[in-house]
């Protein structure tokens, strides 16, 4: 599919930005630009505000099970529409076409998940004190929502807020990536193509700043939600307070995996080892810090250096690329600044550490022994294709470690005992754990993260919680 320019979407239109200004889009594995997008002014942001007031007003008035059949068609959109879109991400974002075609295919099942749940929204009675009164909790859509939303995963990031919006009745203006704004139009294009009527769904672009902070100040928006890292998070949330607007922050993380004496280590590597290089480091849930007891470290550490070295790095629009180049030349500075410095403090590379060819931003999967604790990498999310292995004596420790970051977001822990899993369920500190097994964030499991890495959820019935106001009405009737 020829890349395309990429309007704003505003009141059920596409278009250009009343300014007339656009952006250059660029192809991480070559360079080159290969589109361009619309730059959304002020006229445009508030075009969006008012439309998503009235689209609300409308969407919140059509049946739940009407909602819920509109998204059932986007869903199937997506799936029939999945060869092309992922061409598209694949060309902006640079993840292998696999990668980027298992994006929009569970976009599918996220949508149509959500549809479902919309059905379920409840509300109670409470049993009165007077048997004159009927007490009713009734659940209602918040109101328009500004959602914010990364580069890493385009379609997969938007569909969560979308789908949780759409959902409940709210209407939702997506400030999508800039530097991958195809694909998230094509999301919107489902959405409308499947029935959302105009105003529900906007998509702008522009200087992220200036749209965070015009939309989160305006009065018609009631709800913001943001993913990305932690140190925009807690300005946007800062923000939020100021204006005391509802808001779902889904931050930064640095996962740590913990792999125990007993632990089974051929299955470590094949999961968690496996995950680290999937769309080159570049997930909030990817396995960062291998923790390793001490007695299976060395014997670890070489079976994932030789795993790291056979991936076939390339295009990720090339044939048996397993790996494609970061997103965006700020990750490949990034890459090579943390490999420096834990070099520097005595780390030893096994493999990698250094960026491939000088045209695009390929960096090779790296990973990393005896990594110090003052070592950047092992306190602050690489977001790159980099492994940290360090060793533990006692579980407590490992723990510890785990637990020292402000960082709460996944986790991950390989034991064959039932105990240690215990332990491990009691005392870490994330939001997400996973046991002798993969990352699975399937919809309808709770997706979200503690302390640095933020708050709300979006995933499983918490996630429409967050897009819901709470009203209590007591009727009296003698
Ligand atoms: P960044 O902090 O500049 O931006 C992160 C995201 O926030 C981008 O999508 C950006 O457009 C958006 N953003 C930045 N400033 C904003 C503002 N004032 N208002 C609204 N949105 C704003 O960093 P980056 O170089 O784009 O990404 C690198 C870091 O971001 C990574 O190290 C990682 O920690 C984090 N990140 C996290 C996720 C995630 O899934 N949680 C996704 C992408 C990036």
């Amino acid at each position: 599919m020829t890349y395309p320019d990429t309007q704003l979407f505003i009141n059920g239109q596409w278009c250009d930005a009343e300014g007339g200004r656009t952006l250059a889009v660029f192809n991480p594995a070559t360079g080159s630009q290969i589109g361009r997008l619309a730059h959304a002014g002020v006229p445009d942001l508030e075009r969006a505000a008012q439309a998503a007031q009235k689209g609300f007003e409308l969407w919140r008035d059509v049946p739940a099970n009407e909602r819920s059949a509109i998204m059932r068609k986007a869903a199937a959109l997506m799936r029939e529409r999945a060869p092309q879109i992922a061409e598209l991400l694949t060309q902006e974002q640079g993840k292998p076409l696999a990668e980027a075609k298992v994006e929009v295919m569970s976009s599918a099942d996220i949508i149509e998940w959500f549809a479902e749940e919309g059905r379920r929204v409840y509300g109670r009675i409470v049993p009165p004190r007077n048997i004159n009164v009927q007490q009713n909790v009734i659940k209602q859509p918040v109101g328009p929502v500004a959602a914010f939303t990364p580069w890493n995963f385009p379609i997969n990031q938007a569909v969560r807020k979308m789908s949780a919006a759409l959902a409940t009745g709210c209407s939702i203006i997506v400030k999508a990536p800039e530097e991958t704004p195809a694909a998230p139009a094509e999301l919107i294009r489902a959405f409308h193509d499947a029935g959302v009527p105009g105003g529900v769904i906007g998509l702008v672009f522009g200087t992220p700043a200036d749209i965070s902070s015009y939309l989160i100040a305006h009065p018609l928006i009631r709800k913001i939600t943001f993913t990305g890292s932690t140190p925009v998070g807690k300005q946007l949330a800062a923000m939020a307070g100021q204006h005391m607007k509802r808001a779902t922050m889904e931050l930064g993380g640095h996962a740590p995996v913990i792999v125990a004496e007993d632990g089974d280590i051929a299955l470590a590597l094949k999961t968690a080892g496996a995950a680290k290089f999937r769309n080159a480091g570049q997930v909030c849930i990817s396995p960062t810090r291998f923790l390793v007891h001490h007695k299976i470290a060395d014997e670890f550490a070489k079976t994932f250096a030789a795993y790291a070295e056979s991936l076939q790095v390339g295009d990720g629009l090339t044939a048996g690329s397993q790996m494609g180049p970061l997103a965006n030349e700020r990750r490949l500075l990034a890459m090579q600044a943390i490999v420096k410095d834990a070099r520097a403090k005595g780390a030893k590379v096994l493999t990698g550490g250094e960026r491939i060819g000088s045209q695009g931003h390929f960096f090779a999967p790296t990973v990393m022994s005896h990594v110090p604790l003052d070592a950047d990498v092992v306190t602050h999310e690489p977001f790159g294709p980099i492994a940290a292995i360090r060793t533990f004596e006692q579980i407590e420790d490992a723990i510890a470690e785990a637990n020292r970051l402000p960082f709460g977001l996944a986790g991950y822990a390989f034991t064959g005992s039932l105990k240690t899993a215990h332990l491990l369920t009691q005392r870490l500190e994330v939001g997400m754990l996973w046991v002798n097994q993969p990352a699975a964030p399937w919809p309808e499991l709770p997706f979200g993260g503690m302390k640095d890495s933020g708050y709300g959820s979006e995933g499983g019935p918490e996630a429409l919680e967050a897009y819901l106001n709470t009203k209590t009405v007591s009727i009296f009737n003698a």
